[in-house]
C-alpha cells in the first residue's frame, strides 16, 4: 500500500500534456494557450474620448469657471464609431460622445457637466465651458491599452474569461490550446443498472458514471460513458475497447478483494498496474495502471487507467486526488493542488488505522475564522455526504484524529486550484 502523495506522483509520472488544437475562442474557457498572442493592432485605435462633452483646445479654456464661461463655436457633433470632419480650430469646440475619435487640433474633453449645454435648447450652436481643462483631460491616448506588435498573452496562459475578452479585443476567433482530454467512464458491477431503466429488486442505479463524468466537466474534459460492464472479465474487457481511443479510462467498481472484482485482472492482462491500494479511507482499493488498446489506425496506445472504488463516496474523492491532477496534466495547466484552509473542528474524528482520512464537512465563516463540522455519518455509501459537504477534513496517516477545537485542514471542493 502506498501514500496519496506517493500515488499522486506515480500517476502524474505517467500523464503527458496532450497535442495543441486550433479551437474557437468561446470553447476555450480553461484551457491552456498554445502559442504566443501578439497583437496586429493598436487598443484603442485612435485617440477618442473617455466621456461625452465637447472637444476642445485646452489653451481656450484657461480662465473658465461657472463665474466666468469661455464661450466656443460648435461646428460639428462626432458619434462613437464615426471620424470626424472639422478641425478644432481655436474658438471652436466639437460635441464628441465616449469612444468617438478625437478630432484634430483638440487636445481634451471638457464632459458636459462642466459645460452649460443643460440650460440650451436643441443641439447648441454655441457652448458655455465653465472649467479649465489640462492638455489630455478624458482623452484616452490610442494603445495605451495594448500597442501593435507587442506581447499581449504568453503560451502556457489559463483562458479565463478576462483572457477571452482580450482575444476578442484583437479580432481573434480562433487560437491555438491544448486539446481537451476524452476521458472514458465505465461502471461495473452485476448489480448496477442504468439510470434511465426500471429498478429491479436487488439493483441499485448508477450513480458513479454520472458523478464522475460531471467531475470530469467541471474540470474541462470530456466524458465518454462507456456503460456499465458485468463482472466477468469478457464483459470488462468488450466495454473497455470501446474506450480505447479515449486519452483516460475511469472504472469504478470491482477492485476489491471479493471474488468479482476482475478489473485488476483484466488490467494485468491487457496492460499493466502501476499501483494498487492506497493508504487512505475512503477510497482504499484504488488501482492505477496503463491500459493498452488499439488505436484508430491500428498501433499500440497506452492509456491512464484508473480503476476507483465502487462505494459512491470513495470513487468521487478517489477521482479529486488522483484523476483531477492527471486531467488538468494533460491540459497543459501547472496548478494541480486543490486549495486547503485551517479551520477549527467542531467535530471529533478519530484515526484508527494510519490512512490518510478525508472526512466530508461543512465548512463556514464566522468572524474570520474557518469552521468546519461533518455532514452527519461518514459511510463510503452515503453519497448525499458528499451533497452536503463542501470540503474534505484532512486527518495525516500518523495522527490519531482529532478532537473539538482542534486546527485541522480542510480540502476545498468548490475552490479552483491553487496558484503556486
Ligand atoms: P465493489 O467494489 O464493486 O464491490 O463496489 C463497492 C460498492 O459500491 C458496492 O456496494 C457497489 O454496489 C457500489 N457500486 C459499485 N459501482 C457502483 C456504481 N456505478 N454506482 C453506484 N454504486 C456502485
Ligand atoms: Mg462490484
Amino acid at each position: 500500500m502506498i501514500s496519496v502523495d506517493e500515488a499522486v506522483e506515480k500517476v502524474l509520472e505517467h500523464i503527458d500534456v496532450l497535442e495543441a488544437e486550433e479551437s474557437p475562442v468561446l470553447g476555450c474557457l480553461g484551457q491552456v494557450l498554445a502559442e504566443d498572442i501578439f497583437s496586429p493592432i493598436n487598443i484603442p485605435p485612435l485617440d477618442n474620448s473617455a466621456m461625452d462633452g465637447y472637444a476642445v483646445r485646452s489653451a481656450d479654456t484657461r480662465g473658465a469657471s461657472r463665474k466666468s464661461p469661455r464661450f466656443l463655436r460648435v461646428i460639428e457633433t462626432v458619434t462613437a464609431g464615426a471620424i470626424p470632419e472639422c478641425e478644432v480650430k481655436p474658438g471652436t469646440a466639437i460635441r464628441i460622445m465616449t469612444g468617438a475619435a478625437i478630432p484634430e487640433g483638440a487636445d481634451g474633453v471638457v464632459r458636459f457637466e462642466y459645460t452649460d449645454e443643460s440650460e440650451r435648447q436643441g443641439t447648441p450652436q454655441e457652448i458655455g465651458i465653465l472649467t479649465e481643462v489640462e492638455p489630455g483631460s478624458e482623452v484616452r491616448r490610442a494603445g495605451e491599452d495594448i500597442t501593435a506588435g507587442s506581447l499581449v498573452l504568453r503560451k502556457g496562459t489559463v483562458i479565463r474569461p478576462a483572457e477571452v475578452g482580450v482575444l476578442a479585443s484583437l479580432g481573434r476567433s480562433k487560437v491555438m490550446v491544448i486539446r481537451r482530454p476524452v476521458v472514458a467512464i465505465l461502471a461495473t458491477g452485476d448489480e448496477v443498472v442504468d439510470i434511465a431503466q426500471p429498478l429491479p429488486q436487488g439493483k441499485i442505479y448508477n450513480s458513479n458514471s454520472y458523478s464522475v463524468a460531471a467531475l470530469v466537466l467541471r474540470y474541462g474534459a470530456i466524458p465518454k460513458l462507456l456503460g456499465i460492464a458485468s463482472d466477468s472479465e469478457d464483459s470488462l474487457l468488450a466495454r473497455l475497447r470501446l474506450g480505447q481511443d479515449a486519452d483516460m479510462v475511469i472504472t469504478s467498481g470491482g477492485v476489491s478483494l471479493g471474488d468479482y472484482d476482475m478489473v485488476r485482472e483484466v488490467l494485468a492482462k491487457q496492460g499493466e498496474i502501476v499501483f494498487w491500494q492506497v493508504r487512505q479511507k475512503p477510497g482504499k482499493p484504488l488501482v492505477f495502471g496503463v491500459f493498452r488498446g488499439m488505436g484508430r489506425g491500428g498501433g499500440v496506445r497506452n492509456i491512464p487507467l484508473f480503476g476507483l472504488a465502487g462505494n459512491p463516496v470513495s470513487a468521487m474523492i478517489n477521482f479529486e486526488l488522483f484523476a483531477r491532477p492527471a486531467i488538468l496534466k494533460m491540459m497543459g495547466r501547472k496548478n494541480l493542488v486543490k486549495p486547503t484552509v485551517e479551520v477549527v473542528i467542531e467535530d471529533t474524528i478519530k484515526n484508527t488505522d494510519g490512512r490518510r482520512i478525508f472526512a466530508r464537512a461543512i465548512v463556514e465563516k464566522r468572524g474570520g475564522q474557518y469552521f468546519a463540522r461533518l455532514t452527519g455519518p461518514q459511510g463510503s455509501g452515503i453519497l448525499t455526504s458528499m451533497a452536503l459537504a463542501n470540503g474534505l477534513v484532512v486527518i495525516p496517516e500518523d495522527k490519531p484524529g482529532v478532537k473539538r477545537g482542534d486546527l485541522v485542514k480542510v480540502m476545498m471542493l468548490d475552490w479552483s486550484e491553487e496558484v503556486e
